[in-house]
């Protein structure tokens, strides 16, 4: 508009012939709303007014103004009083926000709001500080799942490394196995065991493996696997021959679990080992056909002895019978000869000859009697091995009371003391295990010394799957080298002592018999302590 303060500006920054008057500001944004020029020089608030008033969209303010001119109040010169009533009242309600409500209600539609940098602040605050604090948020929470992904990685890692070691410490083969498909992956253990190398096997699919199975084990190792799908068995498990690459057969132990499956319950892959068992399958034939050959010799010497005893019987009992007639002889002899005339140059020299004769036949005699306690040792033992064993839960305490009761009268001739503790049960049968304790508790009172009466103690114990019993006596004890030889068939420290050397083969050979152990501690001149083992009940 021509003389106002724009038109004034414009000419002072030299843009007078560019510029074209209009007789209101109003008119102005008219013409410039219609696209009659580029832009309108204008009061701001009166403009948004205008602008807002007629609809004027396609009109844009700028954010810079031309001239910084702000709004302001004034008073008639000398009224000083009343301008400072009016600072007042304004300061006042710029204290208590009302200011900018005011100004927002009345001036704001027009002009965009002004912030102080105190309400920056406070905004930036709010809007800034959480989204900080978000930021932190992730930037800790990735850096935590990081650490986590670290973690795993290097556990993982470890498990690699360890099962890499297991399997190189065991030299195991490892298979997998897509049931349905037929895939495979072997490791190169798998290929080594049977000769070759991965690369030479490779592709690999359960035909490979199916091609080195021995044809007679392949039907076995497939109805173990048919068990294994059909859940019949927690784990596969099969012994069977495969062909090396040399042309000969191994052993192997193959394992395997099925670790996922179809949705309709079909086994998909399954994970497995093979191990070589060659050797110990081959120690195991060996060592079977030794069994074998031994049970054949076993069988053979016990019908010998059965023959020989039963055989020897007879001419026994002729020596018997025939020493006794000749004894019975000797004694008429003498008796004819004592009444007889006979002149005493003759008697002297007949009597040598008689005292020979009747000392012979008394050898002959204990001889046939001990011949005869031999055979039947040698038909005990052999018994032994070929009875069968009835075994039950054996009351022992009962048992042992069974036995004790025999040793009564010896135990009061002796003036022995028998302490017996409360004896588990075990298994066994009750007629060997009666004849074992007797032979121990036997020899305790014949073995005893002569020096002090005698104590034998009788105890027992649990020890894992066993039951360790022991006779313990304060005898004359076992020298260190003969506590092993004590067991053998008719061994005798003191052969003048009664007996025949049997007792503690026996006791050797029931423990046995019974998955069951015999052996002594004894220290000798202070007595022994024999220990058996039986099967826990
Ligand atoms: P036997 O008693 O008939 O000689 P055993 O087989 O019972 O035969 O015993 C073998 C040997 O072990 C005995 O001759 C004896 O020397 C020794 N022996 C066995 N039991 C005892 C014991 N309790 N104390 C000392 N020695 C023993």
């Amino acid at each position: 508009m021509e003389g106002d303060i724009m038109h004034d500006v414009a000419i002072k920054q030299g843009y007078e012939k560019q510029l074209v008057l209009v007789k209101s500001q109003v008119e102005a944004l008219k013409q410039l709303a219609n696209g009659q020029y580029d832009y309108a020089l204008v009061a701001k608030i009166p403009a948004l007014y205008w602008i807002q008033k007629n609809g004027w969209e396609n009109l844009h303010i700028s954010e810079q103004p031309l001239l910084s001119l702000e709004y302001c109040y004034a008073v008639p010169h000398g009224k000083n009083d009343l301008l400072a009533r009016m600072s007042e009242g304004l300061s006042a309600i710029k204290a208590t926000g009302e200011y900018r409500e005011i100004y927002s209600r009345w001036l704001g539609v027009y002009e965009k709001p002004v912030f102080s940098l105190w309400e920056v602040l406070k905004y930036a605050f709010f809007i800034i500080v959480p989204i900080i604090i978000m930021l932190l948020g992730f930037v800790l929470w990735s850096w935590s799942l990081k650490g986590k992904v670290n973690r795993a990685t290097a556990h993982l890692k470890d498990e690699r490394q360890r099962l890499a070691s297991i399997i190189a410490g065991t030299r195991a083969g490892t298979w997998e196995w897509n049931v349905q498909t037929g895939a495979t992956r072997f490791n190169k253990e798998w290929a080594e065991m049977i000769g070759y190398t991965l690369e030479e096997i490779t592709p690999v699919s359960i035909e490979t493996w199916e091609k080195c199975v021995h044809p007679d084990d392949l039907q076995k190792c497939k109805d173990r696997l048919e068990e294994h799908f059909r859940e019949d068995t927690d784990f596969y498990e099969c012994e069977y021959r495969m062909k090396h690459k040399n042309g000969h057969w191994i052993w192997i132990l193959d394992r395997g679990k099925v670790a996922s499956r179809t949705n309709d319950e079909k086994p998909l892959w399954m994970f497995g080992t093979h191990l070589n068992i060659t050797e110990r399958m081959e120690a195991e034939a060996a060592r079977n056909s030794i069994n074998i050959q031994l049970e054949a010799q076993n069988n053979e010497l016990e019908q010998v002895i059965n023959v020989t005893s039963h055989d020897l019987r007879s001419p026994l009992v002729c020596i018997e019978g025939f020493s006794s007639v000749l004894g019975t002889s000797l004694e008429e002899i003498l008796d004819i000869l004592g009444k007889e005339k006979f002149s005493s140059e003759t008697k002297e020299k007949l009597a040598p000859a008689f005292d020979r004769s009747r000392k012979s036949i008394d050898y002959i005699s204990k001889s046939v009697a001990k011949m005869g306690l031999l055979l039947n040792g040698f038909l005990q033992v052999s018994r032994l091995g070929r009875v069968e064993i009835k075994t039950e839960e054996l009351d022992m305490n009962a048992l042992m009371s069974d036995v004790l009761s025999v040793f009564k009268f010896k135990s009061e001739e002796q003036g022995a003391k028998i302490e017996i503790s409360d004896l588990p049960s075990c298994l066994g049968d009750e007629g060997q295990v009666n004849q074992l304790f007797t032979n121990l508790i036997a020899n305790a009172f014949k073995y005893s010394a002569s020096n002090r009466p005698g104590i034998i103690k009788i105890s027992g114990q649990k020890e894992g799957n066993h039951i360790v019993y022991c006779v313990e006596d304060n005898g004359i004890g076992i020298a260190q080298e003969f506590q092993v030889k004590i067991f053998e068939m008719f061994h005798q420290l003191n052969p003048g002592t009664e007996g025949e050397g049997l007792g503690l083969c026996i006791v050797h050979k029931i423990a046995e018999r019974h998955n069951g152990r015999a052996w002594v501690e004894a220290e000798l001149g202070k007595g022994s302590r024999f220990y058996v083992s039986f099967p826990r009940a």
